[in-house]
């Protein structure tokens, strides 16, 4: 009698064990799962509009080349397919390899700090998914963008060749070194945050340029930094606002 009693008891407990076992494995039923009904490239369209409306002009972003720009790069294909329904919420998303994309209005706002034209090139340091660059290629003539992660620049590559983007390059190595051969740059950005700024970096700036990076670490706390190189080679540094980035690592 005891025995049934007990059974009774220990059932319900059962199933809601493996209801949320459930949860775990799959991430479906949990707020995470990719259900792409309903969701077509008019809707991404849409929810891209919204973003740009409520997030970065809502906050002060004004330059009409970068409005354009995140109205035109498609960030949902830019992030891993299970996450793709979130790709246009105010936040960072994770990319895979513990990095994230940055939230569209960071990346909005580094953009424009830049003040870029059509005939600047640019580096970027922190390839990451390809979002950034796709950005940056929207509105200069061409990119460079080096990333430490093999895996994830092989797939930026790839993935910004099937959107379409023809003056990105994509690198694999560490981004603090640069891109010595292919400088000087107009504007640089570097989107992982470093404990100081690398001096290659300022080096292969050209007099007049622009460089934006995220200074500090994640315990002291981190700033985003502007850098303006003057024409006598002098450097103005301005800080911007706190921020929260994955580290700049290094390969050695
Ligand atoms: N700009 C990216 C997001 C960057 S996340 C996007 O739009 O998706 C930061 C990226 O910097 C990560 O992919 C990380 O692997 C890379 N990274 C970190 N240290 C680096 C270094 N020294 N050189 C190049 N890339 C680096």
């Amino acid at each position: 009698m005891d025995t049934m009693r007990n059974g009774f008891k220990i059932l319900p407990t059962l199933l809601v064990l493996l209801l949320l076992l459930a949860c775990l494995e799959t991430e479906t039923a949990c707020g995470l799962r990719e259900d792409l009904s309903g969701y077509n490239e008019e809707v991404y369209a849409r929810e891209r509009a919204r973003m740009v409306e409520f997030q970065i002009k809502a906050r002060g972003v004004k330059d009409p080349c970068v409005i354009e720009a995140m109205l035109a790069v498609p960030r949902h294909l830019f992030v891993p397919e299970r996450r793709r329904i979130h790709s246009y919420e105010d936040r960072p998303l994770p990319i895979g390899s513990g990095q994230t994309i940055s939230q569209p209005y960071i990346v909005a706002l580094m953009t424009e700090l830049l003040e870029l034209n059509e005939n600047d090139t640019v580096l970027e340091v922190g390839t990451g998914s390809g979002y950034q660059a796709a950005v940056l290629a929207e509105i200069a003539k061409k990119v460079y963008s080096i990333e430490i992660k093999e895996e994830l620049g092989l797939q930026a590559k790839e993935r910004l060749k099937a959107v379409g983007y023809t003056n990105v390059d994509v690198h694999i190595g560490d981004g603090y070194d640069g891109l010595p051969d292919d400088a000087p740059f107009d504007a640089i950005i570097v989107t992982a945050a470093a404990p100081h700024i690398p001096e290659p970096l300022i080096e292969q700036l050209r007099p007049g340029g622009r460089m934006v990076i995220p200074v500090g670490t994640r315990f002291w706390g981190q700033e985003l930094v502007l850098i303006t190189k003057k024409e006598d080679g002098g450097i103005r540094e301005e800080t911007i606002i706190p921020v929260l980035f994955v580290p700049l690592l290094r390969e050695k």
